[in-house]
């Protein structure tokens, strides 16, 4: 049998239009290689740079998260057996958790868990620093590099001072490319804050020994059911359609539905929820064609679906993630809700339902694919 290489990539996953964009491909390739692949434009699948200067190794076939060469290797690691047995993964347990710490309350997505267990891990010296990402203007993230609490503060949820130059962008879009960043910070002891399929790329490295994936010592991962993105000439529409300003949105959150901090004209803030089925022309088509919802080879997962305001959702998976998360419970570093056995079913029930609604997604999405 002959070696799949990015030419398949490009036949079986970017003609078909669903590549997600995570990088796994590129990040393995310009780590290990120089100039054969690479994004050269947002929001789009990566190319080849120099077709010529392929060995055909064909890893990054192997990486792709559409590919799903690795998925039993995984699964058996991961704990994973079904998605019918276990919704939302291997689970130690789930919890509803909130930072101690007041700045990344305040500046947090949720319960701010997610940037205080990073500075936990810097101060403990366990990682030099952590690719996130931080807010350039509604829907709107780039990829940074944190290494200390004020670069956390930075790359919190909220947008800080932000002034989008909408005028300036072509598309806007929730997804950030974070794990090309890879590559630049070698010989750095990492942790990685990322979606599902970001995090099944790191997690494909991992499986094979391929750099750049050994600097990674955590993987935070995030709750996904879709990122946006908007065409320049969609903003108006968006615009119209729900009566918003891109540039009055403050804040941005995903849980059961779109969540939008507004800036009023009185200058006085209002939440607004939209409901996902009226913003399906405004998703990133390739998120239709994937499953994970919980981000289950992850170290820990983090999201605001069943928690309540200012909470984070929780669930740790690996030995380091539960680790890493008594530890910090021990330490008072976060604290955890005390949700009775009803809360907590209801919580539990809710992160299944949406598990299974994009499960159902993706089959429905499939179906119709040439
Ligand atoms: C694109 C996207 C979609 C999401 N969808 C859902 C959903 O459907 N349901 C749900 O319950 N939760 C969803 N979440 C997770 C939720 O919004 C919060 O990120 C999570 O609950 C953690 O909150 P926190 O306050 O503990 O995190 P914080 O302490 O605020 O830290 C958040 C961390 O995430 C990093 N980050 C933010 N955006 C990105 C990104 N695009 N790529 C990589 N890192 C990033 C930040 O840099 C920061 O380090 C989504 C998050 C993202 C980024
Ligand atoms: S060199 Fe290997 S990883 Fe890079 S594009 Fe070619 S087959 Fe893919
Ligand atoms: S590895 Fe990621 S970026 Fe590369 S083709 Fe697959 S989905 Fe697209
Ligand atoms: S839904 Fe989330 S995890 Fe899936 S492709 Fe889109 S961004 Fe990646």
């Amino acid at each position: 049998m002959s070696i799949k290489t990015f030419q398949d990539l490009i036949k079986e996953v970017h003609e078909k239009g669903i590549c997600q964009e995570c990088g796994g491909c590129t990040s393995f390739c310009s780590a290990a290689f120089e100039n054969v692949i690479g994004f050269k434009k947002p929001n789009s699948p990566p190319e080849y740079i120099n077709k010529d200067a392929c060995l055909e190794c064909g890893i990054c076939y192997y990486l792709c998260p559409q590919t799903n060469i690795l998925d039993d290797e995984l699964n058996k690691t991961y704990h994973f057996t079904d998605y019918s047995s276990m919704p939302y993964g291997f689970a130690e347990d789930v919890y509803s958790c909130q930072t101690t710490d007041e700045e990344f309350l305040k500046y947090g997505t949720d319960g701010g868990v997610v940037n205080t267990l990073l500075n936990y891990l810097l101060e403990k010296r366990i990682i030099d620093g952590a690719i996130v990402s931080k807010a350039e203007g509604p829907f709107s993230r780039k990829s940074m590099f944190a290494e200390t609490r004020n670069d956390l503060i930075k790359s919190s949820g909220i947008i800080l001072n932000i002034s989008p130059h909408v005028d300036e962008v072509q598309r806007f879009s929730t997804y950030t490319r974070s794990i090309p960043q890879l590559s630049h910070y070698k010989f750095k002891k990492l942790a990685i804050v990322g979606t599902p399929c970001q995090i099944y790329t790191i997690r494909c490295m991992q499986n094979l020994g391929v750099t750049p994936s050994e600097h990674i010592e955590i993987c935070l991962g995030l709750f996904c059911y879709h990122n946006f993105l908007f065409e320049k000439s969609q903003i108006e529409k968006f615009e119209k359609e729900f009566k918003i300003k891109f540039k009055d949105i403050k804040k941005i959150n995903i849980k059961e539905d779109l969540i939008l901090k507004i800036q009023g004209s009185n200058s006085k803030e209002k939440i607004i929820h939209i409901p996902f089925n009226k913003l399906i022309n405004y998703i990133r088509p390739a998120c239709k064609s994937c499953t994970d919802f919980t981000n289950i080879y992850s170290d820990i997962s983090f999201g605001g679906l069943g928690s309540p305001d200012k909470y984070t959702t929780v669930i740790p998976r690996t030995e380091k993630g539960i680790e890493l998360f008594q530890n910090a419970l021990d330490k008072n570093v976060i604290k955890n809700l005390r949700l009775d056995k009803n809360s907590k079913e209801t919580m539990q029930n809710l992160i299944s339902k949406f598990s299974e609604l994009k499960i159902e997604r993706r089959k429905e999405f499939m179906k119709n694919l040439k």
